[in-house]
Formats: C-alpha cells, sequence, structure tokens
C-alpha cells in the first residue's frame, strides 16, 4: 500500500507549490500589519479587503497613527466593510496597546487574547503568522477543513464540537513551518474546501479525507440550527436642501454603534408629526396625503430590508425636501445622540463612519438627484 506522508507535510508541500505569498500583509510582516490584515479578513473575502487594507495602512501605518486617530476617522476606513465592532475594537486595542505596552504590540497569546476584539485563534495567526511563534489555529476556514477531514459531526458553535476540532489542530500543526502550515490551511479552506463547491481533485489531504471518501463534503461542518429572526420597521427621515442631507452619530452602544445614519422614527407618523412640528407649515395629515401623490417636496423612497444577526429592519426613507429659503427643522429622534449632526454634502462627503442603510440611501438618492456621490469623491 502506498505510504500517506503526514498531513502536516502534504499540506506544506502544497503551500510551496499553490499558496498565496504575495498578499499586502504577508509582505513586510509585523504583528501590527497582520492584526489589521486578520480583523479585516473575519467575514469578508482576501479581494474585497485588499484594497481597504492598502487605504488603512497608508492612512494608519503604525500602531500608534490607528490609536491617535479620531474613531470617526476610523470607521470612515472601515465603511462598506461591514461588522463595524471589528474597528471599533481594533481602535480600542491600539489605544490599550499604546497604554499598556508603550506602543509595542504585545508577543505572548495570553497578552494579545487580553486586547478587545481578539480571540484565541486570531491571535494565533497574529503569533505564528508575524513572528513565527507556534501556535494552531481555527477560524471558520480551518474549521471547515478539519470538520470534512475527520467527518466531525455537529455544529462548531457548539462548545464541545468546537472543543473536539480544537484538538485535532493542536495535534495536527507541526513544530516545524508553522508559519506555512496555518498560511496553507486558511488558503485551502477559501480557495479548495470552499462550503459550496469543494474541490476534492486538487486538495493535498483528499486521499484521507473521511467528508470525501463517503461523498458527504457538504455535511460539514454541521449547520447552525435555524432560528427565525423577528422583522421589525423604522421610518427614515431624509432630509434634504441643496445636496446636503441631515445625518446624525449614532450613540457608541447598540445597532451601528457610532455610524452616522438618518434620523430613524419607530412609526411613520411619527416622523410626519416631527417635520410638521418642527419648522414645517403643513400639518401631518396634509403630509400623510402627499404620500398618495409622492410630490417633489415630499417622497417615499425605495423600501429595503436590512438583516442584523438577530432581526430584520423593514426601512421606509422618506425624502423632505426643503425649499431654498425654508428654515431646516431641529432633528432630534430618540435614537440619536444629542448635539451629534452632520449636514452631510452628497458631492464633497465627509470622512466619517456611514452605516450600510445609510450608505445605500444616499446611493439611491444621488441617483435622483442625478449625482454619483462615489465619482464626486474620488
Ligand atoms: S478532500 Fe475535499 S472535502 Fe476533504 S478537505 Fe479536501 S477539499 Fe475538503
Amino acid at each position: 500500500m502506498k505510504k500517506v506522508n503526514a498531513f502536516s507535510e502534504r499540506i506544506t508541500a502544497w503551500y510551496d507549490l499553490h499558496g498565496r505569498k504575495t498578499l499586502p500583509w504577508q509582505i513586510n510582516k509585523t504583528p501590527y500589519r497582520v492584526w489589521i490584515s486578520e480583523i479585516m479578513l473575519q467575514q469578508t473575502q482576501v479581494a474585497t479587503v485588499i484594497p481597504y487594507y492598502e487605504k488603512f495602512m497608508h492612512s494608519f501605518p503604525d500602531i500608534k497613527a490607528l490609536a491617535n486617530a479620531s474613531e470617526d476617522d476610523v470607521l470612515h476606513h472601515w465603511t462598506g466593510l461591514g461588522y463595524y465592532a471589528r474597528a471599533r475594537n481594533l481602535h480600542k486595542a491600539a489605544k490599550t496597546v499604546c497604554e499598556q505596552h508603550e506602543a509595542k504590540f504585545p508577543e505572548s497569546l495570553d497578552e494579545v487574547i487580553a486586547l478587545p476584539g481578539i480571540g484565541r485563534s486570531t491571535a494565533g495567526a497574529i503569533l505564528s503568522l508575524s513572528l513565527g511563534q507556534h501556535h494552531s489555529i481555527l477560524d471558520g476556514n480551518v474549521k471547515r477543513v478539519l470538520a470534512r477531514h475527520g467527518a466531525i459531526e455537529g455544529w462548531p458553535g457548539q462548545k464541545a464540537v468546537e472543543q473536539q476540532l480544537w484538538q485535532l489542530t493542536d495535534q495536527l500543526t507541526p513544530q516545524k513551518d508553522v508559519v506555512k502550515f496555518n498560511q496553507a490551511m486558511m488558503d485551502i479552506g477559501s480557495g479548495v474546501c470552499t462550503r459550496s463547491k469543494p474541490n476534492c481533485a486538487q486538495c493535498p489531504v483528499a486521499i484521507d479525507c473521511k467528508a470525501q471518501l463517503a461523498g458527504r463534503q457538504t455535511e460539514f461542518p454541521g449547520k447552525k440550527p435555524k432560528k427565525t429572526i423577528p422583522a421589525k420597521s423604522a421610518w427614515m427621515l431624509v432630509l434634504h436642501k441643496d445636496g446636503e442631507v441631515i445625518l446624525n452619530k449614532r450613540p457608541p452602544a447598540g445597532i451601528w454603534g457610532g455610524l452616522w445614519c438618518f434620523p430613524q422614527f419607530d412609526t411613520e407618523a411619527a416622523l410626519l408629526e416631527h417635520i410638521s412640528a418642527n419648522g414645517f407649515n403643513r400639518s401631518s395629515n396634509e403630509y400623510g396625503a402627499a404620500k398618495e401623490s409622492n410630490n417633489q417636496d415630499l417622497q417615499w423612497l425605495a423600501g429595503f430590508r436590512h438583516t442584523f444577526s438577530h432581526f430584520h429592519l423593514d426601512i421606509q426613507p422618506i425624502l423632505v425636501n426643503i425649499g431654498e429659503n425654508q428654515q431646516s427643522p431641529q432633528i432630534d429622534s430618540s435614537v440619536m445622540e444629542q448635539n451629534q449632526t452632520l449636514w452631510y454634502n452628497i458631492h464633497h462627503p465627509a470622512k466619517v463612519g456611514l452605516a450600510a442603510a445609510t450608505e445605500r440611501i444616499l446611493s439611491n438618492l444621488a441617483a435622483l438627484l442625478a449625482v454619483d456621490p462615489v465619482k464626486e469623491s474620488l
């Protein structure tokens, strides 16, 4: 019978031939540079991350630059990447490193795990990839390869299944070539052992992969038990005057924390009451009637659904055009932070972090006004 090399030997040999070696964070590797890449790569594809990473590194080339930046500036660099808690945690962690570690990224696993937003796998990846320290990793890609190779039943979100996968990765991670091994496992997970169409013919560990041998590849890892999530509704006020709209900053905690959003109301009536009571001459009933005609100064824009992990939010934006000589009304809807209001110019966008829903409404509005905010901001 043909001898099969150790799992790790086949993985590292594959890396020599096919692994990625020239990604921006693989050049001039430092813990800081690898840390930023690892956080950006959580939930986001490499191709999407690259331009964000390069722009981020240009603006914040080291940990001090990141710590000294304003939160708005950091969130602005994250706009479009989603999962904004990652950016807020990066910023907090950079400040912690400056305060507690004299601006030098810590080099022990426990100290790295103690920083905001860094779990055991990310800490292991940062220290192994940048400094060659011996740590195993278990991100989503590695979990998929190992769950399939060993036909590990169950959803990895369950403690017992996760522990089993940690034991496996600890056993399989070699003393030698840990950098190659960890990088290769991530590459194989994202490019070969993909979620829906694993390319087993190109996989270095296919010969003893239990899922492949049983033809059950897509059954692993086990799926998260389905739960239905509730739907809520929100009405967003798009107050527009001369190419500018009012945005409010969200409080730091809660959804879209620290990001800029349109003033939000729980009911359509509350929004109409609000504008009626704040500087407009018409009554809310008259505004209600205007819905039917969808006239120039009051328009119901295209509604859409935004899904968070624990609920759907059905959003209806309502555009109110303020006339030339009309005074701008005061805006203080209940979900916004006091005194954090900005007239956001669509032609010359301010460098602030925008919630995904804000971006979508801005882009619809720009199309309506025949202005392309992306082009304008270049
Ligand atoms: S053989 Fe197929 S299922 Fe098994 S680890 Fe490789 S790509 Fe994944």
